[in-house]
């Protein structure tokens, strides 16, 4: 695997003497229907749209003073795509209005591909919107059907070709894989077929199976079964392998760049420990070792947003060790990875770390402790192993 190339936490593009910039996230709650393996709050009531921007633009003055400048902005979902140009360039009105923004933002809307004409296209870059991402999921149709896409193979190739033609050079595509109903040469098709339309980006997901969804009551009523771990794993490899091999950058565990920096950039602070603002039902805010999050409910998030309350449903302040112990979690998320003094100075510590680059789990390089791809596949398990 290729190390990144800067060698440190600033993949900002701002030179690594200024603390990063803050990023915006926008989340846009609404789907046209639930996709039966998704954990995200969304709801399938496009009538809540107007009364829930409203309360949005209230929920904008509530953090007016305190952030930014951002230099990301990400309107994400949910299907934010849903949402008219009209109504989209009313929360960027807003937005513009009561935050300030860096000259170079980086502007991310998450779209469907069924929801990208050339014309809405074209609306979007004149709002600003200079990033796509596409939840084209699969180029197989077997595969879209038993996710619940409500979007085509052909869709999804048209919209890939529209953002293109409408000017976007930063787009990226979601993928999904890790599931009976694709196998792995379909999904080998699929990572070629996206690579052929020259993403910069691709976000490639292993499916998890969360309880609360469809397919998590499928699996537990014995309706739906989960690769097992050893083919989750081979998919994991393919992918990394494959599309190195392509030139992309595996930057974190789920994500591809091509050139590398078109990392994303928003993405990027949830990982650095970046401070971030979110607002929306079930957005996450980070500044400062506070963490906050929004309701997840449209109807509390409106209803206490119009009794001028802050729709927040949960705080923690996370104390040193445990600022320390995130720090080295997410990075070790990333091909970043982390300054070896994260790693505890005890002999335990240190002896773990040995062991973990004997096994080809981890490497250091440049004073920096970095996953390999092997890495990659335990990656949630090395903090508290280390640590
Ligand atoms: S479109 Fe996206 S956010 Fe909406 S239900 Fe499907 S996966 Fe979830």
């Amino acid at each position: 695997m290729k190390p990144l190339g800067t060698g440190s936490d600033d993949l900002t593009g701002h030179g690594g003497d200024r603390p990063p910039s803050a990023g915006l996230y926008v989340h846009i709650p609404f789907c046209r229907q639930k996709c039966p393996y998704c954990g995200f709050f969304s709801v399938p009531s496009p009538a809540l749209i107007r009364p829930w921007m409203k309360t949005l633009l209230k929920e904008i003055l509530l953090y007016e003073e305190g952030f930014g400048p951002f230099d990301s902005l990400y309107l994400g979902g949910g299907t934010p795509s849903l949402l008219s140009i009209p109504e989209l360039t009313r929360i960027m009105t807003h937005l513009r209005a009561h935050f300030q923004f860096r000259p170079d933002t980086e502007i991310t809307l998450e779209a469907n591909p069924c929801d990208v004409s050339p014309e809405k296209l074209w609306g979007l870059r004149e709002l600003g919107v200079n990033r796509i991402s596409l939840g084209v999921q699969s180029f197989d149709a077997r595969a879209l059907a038993f996710l619940g896409r409500r979007h085509t193979v052909r869709d999804a190739e048209n919209a890939v070709r529209h953002v293109k033609e409408a000017g976007f050079d930063n787009i990226s595509l979601d993928l999904i894989y890790g599931f009976h109903a694709q196998p792995l040469q379909s999904w080998k098709e699929t990572l070629h077929q996206a690579v052929s339309f020259a993403p910069a980006h691709l976000s490639c997901y292993e499916l998890t199976i969360e309880n609360r969804t469809y397919f998590g009551k499928l699996v537990q009523t014995g309706g739906l079964s989960p690769l097992s771990p050893d083919e989750a794993r081979t998919c994991f490899l393919i992918t990394s392998r494959l599309l190195e091999a392509y030139g992309y950058t595996h930057y974190e565990i789920s994500s591809f760049a091509r050139p590398e920096n078109r990392y994303a950039r928003h993405n990027w602070k949830y990982w650095r420990h970046a401070p971030y603002l979110g607002l929306g039902p079930s957005a996450h805010s980070f500044v400062n070792g506070r963490r906050w999050w929004n309701v997840r409910s449209v109807r509390t998030y409106m209803a206490l947003l119009n009794r001028d309350e802050r729709p927040v449903g949960g705080v923690e302040d996370l104390t040193e060790s445990q600022l320390r112990l995130e720090a080295v979690a997410l990075g070790l998320r990333t091909r970043e990875g982390v300054a070896t003094d994260r790693i505890g100075p005890s002999m335990e510590a240190q002896s773990r770390l040995s062991h973990l680059t004997d096994a080809g789990f981890l490497e250091i390089c440049n004073g920096r402790v970095r996953p390999t791809r092997k890495g990659f596949l335990v990656a949630d398990y090395l903090p508290a192993y280390l640590c």
